[in-house]
């Protein structure tokens, strides 16, 4: 079961609803099959382009975005989900499309699934961003890396009008291109 973070937010930041499945989730996504471990410092992007919209969901453990994944207990970690909410609400400032296709972002859907109250569980979070544009885009900057430093590396998967592809991005390379 997933738990939608802003309507948790409204109900006073009581994230530790669906605890119980977050924690066998958290190693193995359901929709996803076969991408790879929960590692903190590591992200995954999927970008679709069909013509001119632009699909893209991003895949993190908590710990890249909050640096902690169980729900928020302190002022100082409501105040950071707040703060990671804000950013992810922007997405125009974390995934800069070609200015010449005029794009423009759809409100950003973001659930989590945040960890149990133990020492050693994860949590993770999945945002989709959707964007329309005026003309076919040709290449996306990505700034997530400066946006959450804790985050090292993400594995991206492409399926653009040029074919499907794989690429890595890291802090020193951020561009995509297709
Ligand atoms: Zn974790």
């Amino acid at each position: 079961m997933k738990t939608l973070l802003p309507s948790l937010l409204a109900a006073g930041l009581t994230l530790a609803a669906g605890a119980t499945l977050a924690h066998g989730q958290a190693h193995g996504h359901k929709h996803a099959p076969g991408h790879g471990a929960h590692v903190h410092g590591q992200a995954r992007l999927l970008l679709a382009v069909h013509g001119n919209t632009v699909q893209i969901s991003l895949e993190s453990p908590l710990d890249n975005l909050l640096g902690f994944e169980h729900a928020p207990r302190t002022p100082k970690e409501k105040e950071a989900v707040e703060a990671m909410l804000a950013r992810l609400k922007a997405p125009e400032t974390l995934l800069a499309l070609s200015p010449a296709a005029g794009c423009k972002a759809e409100p950003a859907q973001v659930s989590a699934l945040p960890g149990q109250d133990g020492q050693d569980s994860h949590g993770d979070l999945e945002a989709d961003f959707s964007f329309t544009c005026a003309n076919p885009p040709r290449d996306l900057e990505v700034k997530l890396f400066t946006a959450f430093p804790r985050l090292k590396r993400l594995d991206v998967q492409l399926a653009t009008p040029a074919g499907q592809a794989a690429q890595r991005l890291a802090p020193g390379k951020t561009r995509l291109s297709w």
